[in-house]
């Protein structure tokens, strides 16, 4: 079991509009209280050498104009990213991440932004889209080693969306699960996020993409796990140490609860909300 753990942040100070430390910080909390050293490293334009060695990497969210403002610097860093996640790095890319690290996101607002493809995955915004917001919820396949991997093989994985943007996975990615409440990649195919089990699509690291933004790693300790352990395991993950993740379940089951009990099945933005949404984008907010 390696003693140390590399955990790299992609523009923490761009993309962390809402509170996406909060994931890095679990990362690194799991690992310490199981006597991993963490290191972790702000990574930002021009910092290829930071990327050397990384066990996780991560890229959070934040608004088309802050996806805009990093996307030459990410494209400079394509290569060694790449080299990173086939060297076995595990990459969790969250929202305005996850549509950046794919081929291409397109939005009225910034225009065209080509990405490094690191994820199988394209984005397109139509104008005046409804945008998906509210707390979501969905379900990995019974045999996903993230279910696998939890010692009552939970399948849930529950956290927040806000994102206009309608991602579509290639052929080398497959969802990272199915929704049970909220809108997902789309509102329509019924999936969300993207995944690359490590070894898939040619690369040997892990990888994941996800709307499901800002503090997701805290209330979904299988998840932090597997990405922690794919990474530590540079590829297949290693078996760790069991927490007391009490609190951490609780915070899960009260997320899902509340998000039920407000809008049982599709969440659905109000008409003025729609409204709201469409003058935002005319005005470029
Ligand atoms: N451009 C993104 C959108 O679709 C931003 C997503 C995010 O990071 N919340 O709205």
């Amino acid at each position: 079991m390696p003693d140390r753990v590399v955990i790299a942040h992609l523009f923490p100070e761009a993309l962390n509009l809402y509170g996406d430390i909060g994931n890095i910080v679990t990362l690194a909390r799991r690992a310490t209280w199981r006597g991993i050293e963490a290191e972790i490293r702000d990574v930002g334009a021009g910092d290829a050498t930071r990327l050397a060695g990384a066990d996780v990497i991560f890229i959070g969210g934040g608004a088309d104009q802050h996806q805009r403002a990093v996307a030459d610097a990410l494209l400079a860093l394509a290569d060694p990213l790449r080299r990173a996640i086939d060297d076995g790095a595990a990459l969790l890319a969250v929202c305005a991440g996850y549509q950046n690290l794919g081929h291409a996101f397109r939005s009225p607002l910034v225009g065209e932004i080509p990405g490094p493809g690191l994820l199988d995955v394209e984005t397109e915004m139509p104008t005046g889209a409804e945008r998906f917001v509210g707390g979501i919820a969905l379900e990995v396949d019974a045999g996903s080693p993230i279910a696998l991997g939890d010692a009552e093989g939970r399948r849930r994985i529950v956290g927040f969306e806000n994102h206009s943007g309608r991602t579509a996975l290639g052929p080398t990615m497959r969802p990272l699960g199915r929704v049970l409440i909220g809108r997902g990649n789309d509102g329509a195919s019924g999936f969300e996020g993207a995944i690359a089990l490590p070894g898939e699509g040619g690369l040997t690291g892990l990888r994941i993409g996800t709307y499901l933004h800002g503090p997701l790693l805290p209330r979904n300790p299988h998840l932090a796990d597997f990405v922690l352990a794919s990474g530590l395991g540079r590829g297949g993950p290693v078996a760790l140490a069991p927490l007391p993740d009490d609190a951490e379940w609780a915070a899960h089951d009260r997320f899902a609860d509340d998000w039920t009990a407000i809008r049982p099945g599709v969440y659905r933005r109000s008409s003025i909300g729609r409204l709201r949404d469409r003058l935002g984008a005319l005005i470029g907010f």
